[in-house]
């Protein structure tokens, strides 16, 4: 028997835990866990089936830029699906394609000069790849197989297989491992902990110099060194010192190896500026962005490139030179469209204006923060947050895996009407780089009480537990 799919009165919580399979969900504990389940929005709030209303503290997994229902955006998908919903980049061409490929080209580093669509982040990321080891092969006057690629440690670029190949977070990846393509790693230039004998100055300078040797010694094998700029996100908004991004940008240069620089999460707003990169004056010769890109509507990914490397794709059709890459639903006109309305509010909203007045609101009201005993690190780079919650602040152990931490901290702010993500034991915090003052103060102040509402309630087992 089938039922009415589109029923007022579905059975949804039912369904949901009998047929969906959630992305990055243990999803035994899920189906107890009753998760809203949103059927509306206001602004920067999520409204769910029962009405209750969430703040979304992490931007809808960090995409969301001027909130959710926006009428300026909602307006131009509109418009653009009275004409069209999507039509093929392969063998055609799409109006609102070209005018965001312009819009984005203006407003990017210079020296990026083309756009290659896709509809992920991973397959941003994929798509530089594949185009920097192809370059190598086909570009004048000597062409050169390299087919490797520097990473960075504890580096997240997606969940495709290339992408976790240079990716390096060992719970999402370790179980790949035999799937994956060779690649080198230089350590991430971060020094919370740091190993034996090195001091934080110490350890930060190593990181500094081995990026250095490992492509003095590999870079005729380098087709590309792959980096997340300023912030390293999914390992926990890692910071990066000022002027890592400028150094390696320099190396790149010294020894002849491509850069390819994944600002799928710093993109847009999320660190200060429209790109990460602008802030040490970088320009990469990738520049993949998404997450963020069409507002946080509509899949959506651009991976940006030089005249250098398109050059050497060209040649007659029949020599084979061509960029054999391309996803159904590239450069999507619903997506373009929510894309270039975003790029129009960033202008008449002054949105990086916001972005960074709610920087400096983050930093002071989570200042206290830096002196709790069970904080060992409150990490920001503009909206981008990370407070890293421990047992012990001097050793920095951890609580036991088993408490879910972090995610405890989620559930208590959801019950206050709030939403955030953690990951593993770090607080994130990603509001959108719209989004206005008071609510910024609220996500803050939740997030404070939630920590210390779970932490207390985890010391008390741990006490339970060893008496
Ligand atoms: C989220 C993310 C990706 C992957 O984007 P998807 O759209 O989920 O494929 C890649 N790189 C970085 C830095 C990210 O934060």
């Amino acid at each position: 028997m089938t039922v009415d799919f589109l029923a007022a009165d579905a059975p949804l919580r039912d369904w949901d835990n009998h047929c969906l399979w959630h992305p990055f969900t243990p999803m035994s504990a899920w189906v107890t866990e009753q998760a809203p389940i949103i059927s509306g929005s206001d602004g920067f709030q999520l409204i769910d089936t029962a009405g209750h209303r969430y703040l979304d503290g992490i931007s809808s997994l960090w995409c969301n830029v001027h909130g959710h229902h926006v009428p300026e955006i909602d307006q131009a998908v509109r418009e653009q699906l009275d004409r069209v919903a999507h039509s093929t980049l392969l063998g055609l061409a799409s109006e609102p394609s070209i005018r965001l490929a312009k819009a984005l080209l203006d407003r990017a580093p210079a020296g990026l000069s083309r756009v290659f669509y896709s509809d992920s982040g991973a397959t941003t990321v994929e798509v530089a790849l594949k185009m920097a080891y192809q370059y190598h092969r086909q570009k004048s006057p000597a062409a050169e197989d390299r087919s490797t690629f520097l990473c960075i440690g504890n580096a997240y670029h997606g969940d495709t297989l290339g992408t976790v190949s240079v990716g390096g977070i060992d719970l999402f990846h370790r179980c790949y491992r035999h799937l994956l393509f060779q690649t080198l790693t230089a350590p991430s230039p971060v020094a919370l902990r740091v190993p034996a004998g090195h001091t934080q100055d110490s350890w930060l300078q190593h990181c500094f110099d081995e990026v250095e040797r490992l492509l003095q010694l590999h870079h005729q094998n380098l087709a590309a060194v792959v980096m997340e700029p300023l912030v390293q996100g999914a390992a926990g908004i890692l910071v990066h010192p000022t002027g890592y991004l400028q150094h390696v940008r320099r190396l790149c240069d010294k020894y002849d190896v491509l850069l390819i620089v994944d600002e799928v999460a710093t993109g847009f707003g999320r660190t200060g500026s429209l790109f990460a990169c602008e802030q040490e004056q970088v320009c990469p010769d990738f520049l993949c962005l998404a997450k963020g890109i069409s507002g946080g509507y509509l899949p959506l990914g651009a991976t940006l490139t030089t005249e250098r490397i398109y050059k050497a794709f060209l040649g007659e059709p029949w020599q084979g030179r061509t960029f054999y890459h391309g996803h159904t639903y590239t450069g999507n006109a619903l997506a373009c469209a929510a894309g270039l309305a975003s790029l129009k509010l960033f202008e008449e909203r002054r949105v990086l204006e916001n972005a960074a007045a709610s920087a400096a609101l983050i930093s002071a009201r989570l200042a206290d923060l830096h002196q709790h005993p069970h904080v060992a690190e409150v990490r920001q780079r503009g909206l981008m947050v990370g407070i890293e919650l421990v047992r012990d602040r001097e050793t920095l152990t951890s609580f036991p895996v088993q408490f879910r931490l972090g995610h405890q901290v989620t559930l208590a702010a959801r019950r206050r009407g709030v939403i955030l993500r953690p990951l593993g034991d770090v607080i994130v915090l990603m509001p959108a780089p719209a989004m206005p003052q008071h609510l910024i103060s609220r996500i803050c102040d939740t997030a404070i009480e939630c920590i210390n509402e779970v932490v207390a309630d985890a010391l008390q087992r741990c006490s339970l537990g060893s008496a």
